[in-house]
C-alpha cells in the first residue's frame, strides 16, 4: 500500500498557532519534506519533534523529488512543510502535489495559517470574492504588464511583497489601477503585527518617506464597476497609456492605442505618455 502525502501548514511568525493535528501529523509521519532543513528544525526542535527530515524546495533536483515519490509508493507517509504558511502557495508544493495526484497517491492536507488570507480578512475590504496575485513580476515591465491585466478586476486582490520592492510596486499600482482602497498587513501573527489601511496614493506617500521592515502583505480594493465602465474612461485611458508604454511603446505609439480604447483625447494622453515615461527616467 502507498504511503499519503500531508500537505502541512505552519505558523507564519507565531508559534501557538500550530494545530493539535499538524503536531501529531510532523510526530507520526515516516519523513518530513521541508523547504528549508534548518528553519524547520526551530519549529520541529520547539515541539520536541524527532522526525527525520529531508529538503524539498523550488529548485530540488529531480534525484529529490524522484526519492520522495519512491518512498511514498513504498508506503512511507511524507509531511510536506513550507517556511512558513502554506505549502503551495507561493511556496514549493504545487508539483509534488500533481505528480501525487496523478500516481494516484493519496494527498491530505493539514491545514493552518496563510499570509493573504489573514490580510485579507484584517484589510477591511470585501471578502466575498478575492484574487489572491501571490508575488507580481520583479522585472518593471513585467510587473506593469501584470497590473495592467488587473485593472478591470473586481475581486479584492492579495499581493504578497518583499519589503524593499513595496514602494516601487506600491507607485506602479496607482499609476496604473489609479488611487484606490487597500492595507498594507505586516508581521502578521508577530511582535510588531501592523495593519495600515487607507488608499494606495496615501500609502505610498508613506512607504516614500519611511522604510517598511519585515514581511508584507497588500490588499488592495477591486475595479469599481460602475467606475470602471461608465465614469473613469478617463481614468481608463490613462492606465492604457501606462500599459503601453510599460510594454515599451514609445509615448506617441502608447497615446495612439490609448486614444482609440478610450474616450480620452490624444492630445491630453500624448502629453500623459510623455510625463510617464520622463518619471521613468
Ligand atoms: N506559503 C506562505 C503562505 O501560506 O502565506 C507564503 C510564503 S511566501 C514565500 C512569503 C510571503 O508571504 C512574504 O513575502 C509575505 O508577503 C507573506 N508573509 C509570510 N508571513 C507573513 C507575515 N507573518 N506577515 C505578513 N506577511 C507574511
Amino acid at each position: 500500500m502507498t504511503g499519503t502525502l500531508y500537505v502541512c501548514a505552519t505558523p507564519i511568525g507565531n508559534l501557538d498557532d500550530v494545530s493539535f493535528r499538524l503536531l501529531q501529523t510532523l510526530k507520526t509521519v515516516d519523513l518530513i519534506a521541508a523547504e528549508d532543513t534548518r528553519h524547520s528544525l526551530q519549529l520541529l526542535r520547539h515541539f520536541s519533534i524527532p522526525t527525520k527530515v529531508v529538503s524539498y524546495h523550488q529548485h530540488s533536483s529531480r534525484a529529490q523529488s524522484d526519492y520522495l515519490l519512491a518512498e511514498l509508493l513504498a508506503g512511507k507517509n511524507i509531511a510536506l512543510i513550507s517556511d512558513a504558511g502554506t505549502p503551495g502557495i507561493s511556496d514549493p508544493g504545487e508539483q509534488i502535489i500533481a505528480t501525487c495526484i496523478l500516481r494516484a497517491i493519496k494527498v491530505v492536507v493539514v491545514p493552518g495559517p496563510m499570509a493573504g488570507v489573514a490580510a485579507l480578512v484584517l484589510s477591511g475590504l470585501p471578502t466575498g470574492r478575492f484574487a489572491f496575485e501571490g508575488f507580481l513580476p520583479r522585472a518593471e515591465k513585467e510587473r506593469r504588464e501584470a497590473l495592467a491585466t488587473l485593472l478591470t478586476e473586481e475581486r479584492t486582490m492579495v499581493f504578497y511583497e518583499a519589503p524593499h520592492r513595496l514602494r516601487e510596486t506600491v507607485a506602479d499600482m496607482v499609476r496604473i489601477l489609479g488611487d484606490r482602497k487597500c492595507a498594507l498587513a505586516r508581521e502578521l501573527t508577530k511582535v510588531y503585527e501592523e495593519v495600515k489601511r487607507g488608499t494606495l496614493h496615501e500609502l505610498l506617500q508613506e512607504v516614500e518617506t519611511s522604510a517598511v521592515r519585515g514581511e508584507c502583505v497588500l490588499v488592495v480594493a477591486g475595479a469599481d464597476k460602475d467606475a470602471t465602465t461608465l465614469a473613469s474612461a478617463e481614468q481608463d485611458g490613462e492606465a492604457l497609456v501606462a500599459m503601453f508604454l510599460a510594454q515599451g511603446f514609445s509615448p506617441a505609439q502608447a497615446s495612439r492605442h490609448a486614444a482609440k480604447m478610450s474616450k480620452m483625447p490624444r492630445p491630453e494622453l500624448y502629453a500623459l505618455a510623455l510625463r510617464l515615461s520622463k518619471d521613468k527616467k
